[in-house]
């Protein structure tokens, strides 16, 4: 927005009228820890992208922030929630989303976003994470995918693509990698996408929507890590790699996610693959309780649990 000033010249005394530029809030730095600044990240990492998205979509989302609480797992992106100016915890390897459901369990007036790296949520988490989904527990998912163990120095990983080079997998990878929107839905996840840090738009409404979604929300950010996984993969940097999601991205709203795995020399498909209602966990714990147990499950606290 420009502001037209009329001002007196000091020098001649003449009125001029000048033109300023207002200044138009930074909508994410409101919602980070300035003062943990500078963040750990390397440049041409992705994850600041994904956390500028997260934080549009905060910010535009017209949720109290006071009632939103964020959890993170170990590694690059379990960094994220140290950095992020909300009720944040920085939790043990692979057990965000248990310690979010814990969260959960004790408020259910919170909006629970679990934010980590591929890693920390399929391998060590993979066993809540299916849980979680199953039973439709009312959080919003978060997963950078950048096909590698990043801080702990570029171990294989359950999503890394067949064939490429990691610390552990020299002579590259013969394990086929985990299909997350797939696993996602078969699980039991009732809203699921997937985006790349180049998709900045789509990713802040994919984000608004995870977090307007009552049940399970699972959205995948596919993500550069320059250092570690194309350093060693020779694919270039992170301009690089965004410049090939960009030319390599084909929107696929309403696939079937058996159909969106990661493939080399196939195109990379985005979009939202599943969104449906389904009663989630705190839903039909209160209607089984309040049947069985009626005034005793309302005076020991029926209303604990429902959202
Ligand atoms: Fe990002 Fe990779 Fe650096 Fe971690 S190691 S901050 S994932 S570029």
């Amino acid at each position: 927005m420009n502001l037209n000033e009329i001002m007196v010249s000091e020098t001649s005394g003449e009125t001029v009228e000048e033109t300023r530029v207002a200044p138009i809030e930074n909508p994410v730095l409101k919602l980070m820890r300035k003062d943990r600044m500078p963040h750990i990240w390397c440049p041409g990492c992705g994850i600041g992208t994904a956390v500028n998205c997260l934080s549009r979509a905060l910010d535009s989302s017209g949720l109290d922030l006071d009632k939103v609480s964020i959890v993170s797992g170990i590694g690059c992106s379990g960094r994220v929630a140290g950095y992020m100016d909300l009720d944040s915890f920085h939790t043990t390897h692979g057990r965000a989303i248990p310690f979010a459901t814990g969260l959960l369990l004790s408020n259910p007036e919170l909006k629970v976003i679990v934010f980590s790296g591929d890693g920390d949520l399929f391998a060590i988490g993979g066993n809540h994470f299916l849980h979680a989904a199953r039973r439709n527990q009312d959080m919003l998912v978060v997963c950078v995918n950048n096909y590698t163990y990043g801080m702990t120095g570029g171990q294989v990983a359950p999503t890394t693509p067949l064939k490429s080079t990691q610390s552990t997998m020299p002579y590259g990878n013969f394990e086929e990698p985990l299909n997350l929107p797939q696993l996602a839905e078969a699980a039991g996840a009732t809203y699921v996408a997937r985006w790349t840090v180049f998709h900045v738009r789509q990713l802040v409404k994919a984000i608004k929507e995870g977090l307007e979604h009552k049940g399970f929300a699972f959205i995948e950010i596919l993500s550069p890590c320059p250092t570690l996984y194309l350093r060693r993969n020779k694919l270039g940097d992170g301009v690089d790699q965004v410049r090939y999601f960009k030319e390599h991205s084909v929107l696929k709203n309403g696939a079937e996610t058996r159909e969106v795995a990661l493939k080399a020399a196939c195109p990379i498909s985005v979009g939202k693959f599943v969104e449906r209602q389904a009663p989630c966990w705190t839903d039909v714990r209160n209607a089984q309780l309040s049947a069985a147990l009626g005034e005793r499950f309302a005076s020991s606290g029926g209303k604990h649990g429902g959202n």
